[in-house]
């Protein structure tokens, strides 16, 4: 069966890098969603790789021709989307594809794909480790850290709408388990 794997959290939770890690240990049986977004890209993402960089109008072009599953404009201003092709890429080569996106995006496409998709909610062990991890992370001016902090606060709400839930305090056993959970649902009929 064609499958779907998703990975919602707020940011800073450590979707990226489960994910990351997820794709190293498994990419024979795993192929990523890259979305597409209108935010600048970060010195250590590849266009391609972590994200289709649009201009808005691009964007906005593809939202009108129907190119998107979902599509949210997850910060002010800043828009984000999977691409339909991505989906048909990724089953084409065999594999399962996997979503890093946000919580509203996370239930959307579980939505549209019922029990061809396992959602999985990361959650960090709380508010503070979180805000302490995004600063640390280095990658937003203050005040997107802000807005980030206030989304988080409003998506740990959503954590029993999904399949499962997965909190990432130490490192090494939210991987195990995120592992564990890919190869149980990939082995189910
Ligand atoms: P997201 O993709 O959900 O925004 P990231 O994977 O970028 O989150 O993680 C945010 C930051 O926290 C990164 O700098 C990452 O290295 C770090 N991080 C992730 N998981 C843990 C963990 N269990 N303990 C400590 N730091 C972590
Ligand atoms: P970042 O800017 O840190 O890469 O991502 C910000 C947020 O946007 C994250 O929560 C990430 O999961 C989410 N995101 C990335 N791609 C998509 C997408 O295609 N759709 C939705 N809805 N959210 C996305």
């Amino acid at each position: 069966m064609e499958k779907l794997i998703i990975f919602s959290a707020p940011s800073g939770s450590g979707k990226t890098t489960v994910v990351h890690h997820l794709l190293k240990e498994m990419g024979n049986n795993l192929g990523f969603s890259v979305s597409a977004t209108t935010r600048k890209k970060r010195p250590n993402e590849t266009e391609g790789r972590d994200y289709y960089f649009l201009e808005e109008e691009d964007f906005r072009q593809k939202l009108a021709a129907n190119e998107f599953l979902e599509s949210e404009e997850v910060y002010k201003g800043l828009l984000y989307g999977t691409l339909v092709s991505e989906v048909d890429r990724v089953w084409a080569e065999g594999k399962a594809i996997v979503f890093d996106v946000d919580v509203q995006g996370g239930l959307n496409i579980k939505k549209l794909y019922g029990d061809k998709a396992l959602a999985v909610f990361l959650r960090p062990p709380s508010i503070d480790v979180l805000m302490d991890r995004l600063r640390k992370r280095d990658t937003e001016v203050e005040h997107h850290l802000q807005e980030r902090i206030d989304k988080a606060t409003h998506e740990l709400g959503f954590e029993k709408e999904f399949d499962k839930v997965i909190i990432n305090d130490h490192l090494r056993t939210a991987l195990d388990e995120a592992e564990k959970t890919v190869i149980e649902f990939l082995e189910k009929k």
